[in-house]
């Protein structure tokens, strides 16, 4: 088992996570596992923290960006540096708790390659957070391609294989929700309330998260790509009612200049969704299982009809 923690100036918590992480993994005798740091270019202390976590523990493994990348990046490349059979994605703050990684392993071993941990509850958040994370979840889960799971954030356990498809993407801006629900392995969640974090101020300023939340809309919805078409079509659609209603021709004219105006931005959004996918190039289709039987490419051919006759 890998264990993935992306930090960004957590010099305050680092200690404390760190034990409760190793308290309950050292309990844990039916796997092995590796503890992966990865600092997004934190400016405190964080990085000689990790040092000595490393020096004294032989599981303990860091990388270190050259400067702050994003905590999207920080999980991408923890899910490209891990060598398990299966990757935790935790937060280092102590607002997903590690005590609940023996139960997604437990899920994982059952057969699930993918366990998502749903917050029930956000007792440990503002105001302002909570709300703009309900509403935004539901909106993406209403205009998305391939919804993302409600109220699940990045702590999740991934199986090898789902890891490998996730690192295999090439895809540098990846939104790793977004992309687990749009490769569509079976999932299964383990809830937990949200505590607030151990010490230290949240590092996902507004700023970023606006950015992730456009990442996600952009990468996971031709919604707002198709909005203007649909407008347009609808203006059309009002222009011929006003011409047919209030023989206004005037008025009409300008209700169909809009609205052809506003479906020629509609259909530049649909080439433009177009050459996304493609320059995305995502593969096709994400094979989640096969059954034994089905040759592979260097199992021997399939004997012909009259030998099996
Ligand atoms: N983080 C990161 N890079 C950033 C911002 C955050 O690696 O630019 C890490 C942070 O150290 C923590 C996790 O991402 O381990 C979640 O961040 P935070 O707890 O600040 O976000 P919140 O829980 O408030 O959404
Ligand atoms: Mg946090």
């Amino acid at each position: 088992m890998s264990i993935v923690l992306p930090c960004y100036n957590e010099e305050d918590v680092l200690r404390e996570t760190h034990s409760r992480l190793i308290g309950v993994i050292g309990s844990d005798r039916s796997a092995e596992y590796e503890v992966l740091y990865v600092d997004d270019g934190s400016v405190d202390g964080t990085w000689s923290v990790i040092q000595e976590f490393a020096a004294r523990e032989p599981s303990v493994r860091a990388l270190r960006f050259g400067r702050n990348f994003g905590h999207q990046a920080g999980c991408l490349a923890g899910l490209r540096e891990a060598v398990g059979d299966a990757v935790v994605i935790i937060d280092a703050d102590l607002q997903d708790p590690p005590e609940l990684i023996p139960e997604m392993v437990s899920l994982w071993r059952q057969g699930w390659p993918v366990v998502s941990a749903r917050r029930s509850g956000r007792e440990g958040e503002g105001y302002f957070k909570k709300l703009s994370a309900f509403a935004y979840y539901r909106i993406l889960k209403a205009i998305s391609d391939h919804p993302v799971a409600l109220d699940t954030g990045d702590f999740r356990l991934l199986d090898r294989n789902v890891v490998d498809l996730l690192t295999g993407l090439g895809d540098n801006e990846l939104f790793l929700r977004g992309a687990i629900s749009w490769a569509g392995f079976p999932e299964t969640a383990v809830e937990y309330q949200r505590g607030s974090r151990a010490s230290g101020e949240s590092k996902y300023t507004l700023r970023k998260m606006l950015a992730l939340s456009r990442r996600g809309i952009i990468s996971g919805s031709a919604v707002p790509l198709r909005a203007p078409a649909y407008l347009g079509l609808v203006s059309l659609a009002g222009a011929g009612g006003i011409a047919v209603s209030r023989r206004d021709p005037k008025a009409a004219m300008t209700a169909a200049m809009f609205g052809f105006q506003t479906l020629a931005i509609g259909v530049l959004g649909e080439y433009l969704r177009g050459v996304f996918r493609y320059v995305e190039d995502r593969p096709a289709y994400v094979i989640s299982e096969r059954t034994a039987s089905v040759p592979t490419a260097d199992s021997s051919p399939v004997p012909a009809v009259e030998e099996v006759a």
